[in-house]
């Protein structure tokens, strides 16, 4: 699991593989350049995460230039708020700013033009007059070929002068589209006449109103990789098809193959218990399943950020899972336990009480505050502590008490004796309950010999309790959070909001902490001694998210994996 130097510098997988034989044949005379494509129409989600490790990763390790390049050329959906979002995300997952300025396939609006009336002049492209629907139905399927379109065999003049009346917008939206001239016939569905350009009466966020005609994906992809100098096109196991395509484009346009990019396919990172996917991403925002992208329930980058994980923990992730051609789904579990042992390291402890119950030491001196000596961090060689008040008025955690104990409940009850950290043994005299037989105070007392966490006579304890001085503490709230999807596999090709964890988030409002809480900065991750990993939000009150828990789960995952 560790990721030093040594690992590193060893990568490999066959995407480095190829690299290397290009680095030897001498092919791209050297370079490697590498780009991530988003479309700037939703925020990134750690399915993203994989594509941006690589990319950027590939382009550090063999010294090339990795460009952020926006695939704008769907001006329905696409907004500047997207853009911005994007970049914020990508560099904090990087943990450093981009070194090039963002690109955008918008910027090659003019040179795609010109392209698409080469590509007609070359009689390897025409207008269609036919509505989307038609075309569709005259693809054919995967085992009977496809229909010519009746306007196939336009003159190259009468399709460039159609092409240019489509850009000066002389067609209503829908009326024709521009179509690759290859063969409705090809085995492969892609390369049946694939549509280049649609009309859409639609504002850019960038281009304003210059353009009334947007080239589509397949047509706007290979060239901007070609425009730009990237050599290795790397993208997701779904658009194998498209590869030909890519191909076939660079070659009409006379780009020599040893010096055009070319795509490589690599296989999505899927997880159990979430979608990752912007449309369903989008959807759970606009149903108000969640409060917003960056919702802590999200897989959504910038949801996992407000949760408090650390961008180091996703990228050791990235690395550890490698790349690979085949598809497959990842334990949640398993980005768990990265987040969890980073954070082990890295986060201070604090004590907090999510749930409290007023304990009362009966025997504690009258007004008396003594400062115990909490440590920071077991883990930091530093071994820093911070003072925590103690008196008499204490709060414990509710789940920490039972009136009548089940065996094996090793924590307070009636007339037992347990250690509270960085404190004294307490002993539970007495319940005072309200009117619905509900606990609401302990009266206890303590020992005052055991303030070094051990009684002199040597009698043990079955537990150590966290706890929250009263009159010194602060108030705040804590959202404590389940997954999002109740099943490990949710139902996509269905209604997948049926498989929704309707407990997913727990709000608790009277939660106290020790006072050194206060000092911490928006975004920061401590340990809340025997609870968990909890991150402070960056709103002006004590609010803060729970990270993840203490508890390895991907341990037992694999301990019930050695069982089968
Ligand atoms: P979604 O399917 O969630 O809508 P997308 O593929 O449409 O995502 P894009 O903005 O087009 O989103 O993706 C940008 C890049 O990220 C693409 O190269 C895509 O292959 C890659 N990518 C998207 N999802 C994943 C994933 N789950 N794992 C790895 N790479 C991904
Ligand atoms: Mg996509």
């Amino acid at each position: 699991m560790d990721n030093n130097d040594t690992e590193e510098t060893m990568k490999r997988d066959f995407i480095r593989d190829l690299i290397n034989t290009d680095l030897t044949s001498g092919r791209f005379s050297g370079k490697v350049q590498t780009r991530f494509p988003p479309e700037p129409n939703g925020h990134l989600h750690v399915g993203h995460a994989k594509s941006i490790c690589l990319n950027f990763g590939l382009a550090s390790e063999y010294g090339g230039i990795c460009n952020l390049r926006f695939d704008d050329t769907n001006p329905a959906t696409e907004s500047l708020e997207f853009v911005e979002s994007i970049r914020q995300d990508i560099e904090w997952l990087l943990g450093h700013e981009l070194s090039n300025e963002p690109v955008f396939a918008s910027s090659y609006f003019e040179q795609l033009y010109e392209w698409a009336e080469l590509l007609i002049k070359l009689g390897k492209a025409y207008v269609d007059d036919q509505g989307a629907e038609t075309i569709s139905a005259q693809r054919g399927n995967f085992t009977e070929p496809g229909a010519n379109s009746p306007f196939r065999d336009r003159t190259s003049e009468e399709n460039l002068i159609l092409f240019r009346e489509m850009r000066e917008g002389i067609f209503p939206e829908g009326f024709c589209v521009l179509r690759a001239k290859i063969s409705m016939e090809h085995e492969n569905m892609s390369m049946r006449d694939p549509v280049l350009y649609r009309i859409r009466n639609e504002s850019h966020f960038r281009t304003g109103d210059d353009w009334i005609i947007y080239p589509t994906y397949d047509w706007a992809h290979g060239q901007s990789d070609a425009i730009e100098g990237v050599t290795h096109s790397l993208c997701t196991l779904e658009f194998d098809s498209h590869r030909p395509l890519y191909d076939w484009f660079l070659e009409q346009l006379g780009i020599a193959e040893g010096e055009r990019p070319y795509q490589t396919e690599f296989a999505r990172l899927n997880f159990t218990h979430t979608v990752l996917s912007k449309r369903l991403l989008k959807r759970l925002v606009d149903e108000s399943v969640v409060k917003s992208w960056d919702d802590p329930r999200m897989p959504t980058l910038s949801g996992l950020r407000r949760r408090g994980y650390p961008p180091s923990a996703i990228r050791a992730f990235c690395d550890h899972i490698g790349i690979a051609k085949t598809n497959s789904t990842h334990e949640i579990e398993l980005l768990e336990s990265f987040v969890r042992d980073e954070l082990n390291q890295s986060s201070d402890r604090k004590m907090a009480v999510i749930n409290p119950l007023k304990l009362t030491i009966t025997n504690w001196p009258e007004g008396r505050t003594e400062y115990r000596d909490a440590t920071n961090n077991p883990n930091d060689s530093s071994k820093s502590s911070r003072k925590v008040p103690f008196s008499g008025d204490l709060f414990i955690e509710q789940e920490d008490f039972m009136e009548e104990p089940p065996l094996k409940f090793y924590r307070l009850a009636p007339g037992r004796e347990v250690r509270l950290r960085f404190g004294y043994f307490i002993t539970c005299n007495e319940v005072i309950k309200d009117g619905n037989g509900t606990p609401v105070e302990l009266l206890c007392t303590y020992d005052p010999e055991t303030s070094g966490g051990k009684a002199p006579d040597g009698r043990k304890v079955k537990a150590t309790l966290h706890w929250v001085e009263a009159s010194n503490c602060v108030e705040g709230s804590v959202f404590t959070y389940e997954r999002l999807f109740a099943s490990e596999h949710p139902d996509t090709s269905t209604d997948v909001f049926k498989d929704l964890n309707k407990s997913s988030l727990s709000m608790h409002s009277s939660a106290k902490f020790e006072p050194s809480i206060e000092t911490l900065k928006d975004g920061e991750v401590v340990q809340f001694e025997r609870l968990g990993y909890f991150c402070k939000d960056d709103s002006d009150t004590n609010l803060f998210h729970q990270t993840i828990g203490l508890r390895d789960e991907w341990a037992n995952i694999q301990k019930q994996n050695n069982l089968k």
